[in-house]
């Protein structure tokens, strides 16, 4: 399938630059939607619901044959690129991945706009305010292609998945010179050739459901922390989300993969590794021939020499015992988890197709706290979809009473076409969402602010990633759970994990000073534990 698809590309193009030359040669302003038809009959298809429902017996491949071609290896030298990222850790991680590509061709990173030969915009396409900032930054780039028209501008990710986005792109903004999908970031070098060489913008977004391609470069941002993809995709179609019809079906990486990466980090130097997928714990469902699930995963990472792992984002309804006893053997696995509940109303639940109810959270919840009696729990909640009433979410304000969550990611509902919820009617105002959302936000400000206050008097673990962003004379990391501390220290405990003492705690972040019993600061500024 993925071979045919790129015959069938290639076919195309060949097409393109000799029979449909009148078309190309027509200036951009002229061009009409039919110019740019020939895209959607060859690699692109709308997000569709029914048909990604159909998806799961396609067969994935694993593919470990990545290379530059060999006319692309020095293709980049001279040149810098820069990459823009939007929304989740996926998208941080794929951006990761691009850079890691564009440096084995030879480009150098830049962080400024003037001087770049290649921006991408990696985008998100879960909410409208996130679409909104990314047409507002095609909008800016314009000047700087009229400036310097050799600058290629592409645009990545979620949004380019969407049909919609692509027309509104190659209809009103052709300073973008590429358009590709999150299925085809392998394909980044021969793509910046036709779109270096191409007179017509360039798009590959294939509606495949994806793939795994494992050897592809990576360029990680930092080398304290790095992202670790278990799998991609998801299955779970909740009616509000837009996320299954742009990342594909759910496939798993190879157990064997995922650890020799962690095993290469740890041996690296990486402190802390974070297992992403958009729902870590369905990891292994698609195995025909092993019986190796999330909770398998998590007790391999246990045995690694790694000090932390962290996961994002598991789903309440695939939480099972095995990763639950696996997560209560602690050690490297902390005893924080980011558990999204979206509503805690039975009604709003099953509309938005989660398929657990208030009480099943409730319990899950339960089994967490008797198995990992310190965990932090936090969450994501949705106000607002539509027809929510007043009593509704009420239950969604108990309910996050009741579980005592440290902190909350809180969004308004944003209906995102192609996905069913989009199609409800919805007599809740924005005024009334804006005002749930308010009231929400103080409750979770509140329990927030309660949870730090516990920490005032102790000493916790700090895994320091570096300088304040507010003041370089103050060291910055994060605890077990995930809370951020601001301390005074020496620069060389950057990197390392040293005990602080918290002062002072606020909403979000705590004050501390470092504790010298555990790790002697000698003459020469260095902590030595
Ligand atoms: N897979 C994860 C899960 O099941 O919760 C989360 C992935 S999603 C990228 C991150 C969060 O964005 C979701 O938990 C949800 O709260 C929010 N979200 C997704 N679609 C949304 C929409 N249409 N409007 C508002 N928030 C949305
Ligand atoms: Fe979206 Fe998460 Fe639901 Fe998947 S499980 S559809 S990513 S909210």
């Amino acid at each position: 399938m993925n071979e045919e698809q790129r015959l069938e590309m290639s076919k195309v193009r060949t097409g393109e630059s000799v029979d449909k030359k009148s078309s190309q040669d027509k200036p951009l302003s002229e061009k009409t939607t039919e110019d740019f038809a020939h895209y959607f009959q060859t690699t692109y298809q709308p997000p569709d619901i029914r048909k990604a429902r159909k998806r799961y017996r396609e067969d994935i491949e694993v593919h470990y044959d990545f290379s530059i071609p060999e006319q692309m290896k020095t293709f980049g030298v001279g040149k810098k690129f820069l990459i823009r990222t939007y929304g989740c850790q996926m998208n941080e991680h794929d951006s990761e991945t691009m850079a890691g590509i564009l440096m084995e061709m030879g480009y150098e990173a830049t962080t400024v706009d003037e001087e770049a030969d290649l921006i991408i915009l990696n985008t998100c396409a879960i909410r409208e305010n996130a679409e909104n900032r990314v047409f507002g930054e095609i909008g800016h780039l314009k000047a700087l292609k009229i400036e310097n028209p050799e600058l290629i501008i592409a645009v990545a990710g979620c949004m380019s998945q969407q049909e919609t986005v692509v027309n509104r792109i190659l209809e009103k903004h052709q300073q973008v010179d590429l358009i590709f999908g999150t299925h085809n970031i392998h394909r980044l070098p021969q793509l910046i050739q036709e779109a270096m060489f191409s007179k017509a913008q360039v798009v590959e977004v294939w509606s495949k459901e994806g793939d795994i391609y494992e050897n592809l470069p990576k360029a990680r941002q930092g080398r304290i922390k790095a992202w670790v993809n278990i799998m991609y995709g998801c299955d779970k179609f909740c009616t509000y989300c837009i996320v299954p019809m742009t990342r594909g079906k759910e496939r798993s990486r190879r157990p064997e993969d995922i650890i020799q990466e962690v095993r290469h980090l740890a041996a690296q130097g990486y402190k802390e590794i974070t297992l992403l997928g958009q729902n870590v714990n369905s990891y292994g469902k698609d195995f025909e021939d092993i019986d190796y699930l999330f909770g398998d995963l998590l007790n391999d990472m246990h045995k690694i020499d790694i000090p932390r792992v962290r996961f994002m984002t598991p789903h309440p309804r695939d939480f099972d015992d095995r990763a639950i006893e696996a997560l209560a053997k602690g050690g490297n696995l902390l005893d924080h988890i980011h558990l999204p509940v979206q509503s805690g109303s039975n009604e709003i639940l099953r509309r938005m197709n989660r398929k657990y109810t208030r009480e099943s959270y409730l319990e899950l919840v339960r089994k967490i706290r008797e198995a990992i009696p310190n965990v932090t729990l936090t969450t994501d909640i949705i106000v607002g979809f539509p027809n929510e009433t007043e009593e509704q979410f009420e239950e969604t304000m108990s309910l996050v009473e009741e579980v005592g969550f440290e902190s909350a990611y809180t969004f308004i509902y944003s209906p995102r076409e192609g996905t069913p919820a989009a199609a409800m009617e919805d007599n809740v105002s924005m005024e009334v969402k804006k005002e749930r959302l308010q009231r929400l936000n103080e409750l979770v400000n509140k329990q927030a602010a309660e949870s730090m206050k516990q920490y005032e008097g102790k000493v916790v673990k700090v895994l320091v990633e570096g300088e304040s962003k507010r003041d370089p004379n103050v060291l910055s990391g994060y605890t077990e759970k995930n809370k951020v501390v601001n301390f005074k220290g020496p620069k060389s405990v950057i990197g390392q994990i040293v005990d602080v003492k918290i002062t002072d705690a606020k909403t979000w972040s705590l004050d501390g000073e470092i504790v010298t019993n555990t790790a002697e600061v000698k003459e020469d500024g260095k902590i030595h534990s």
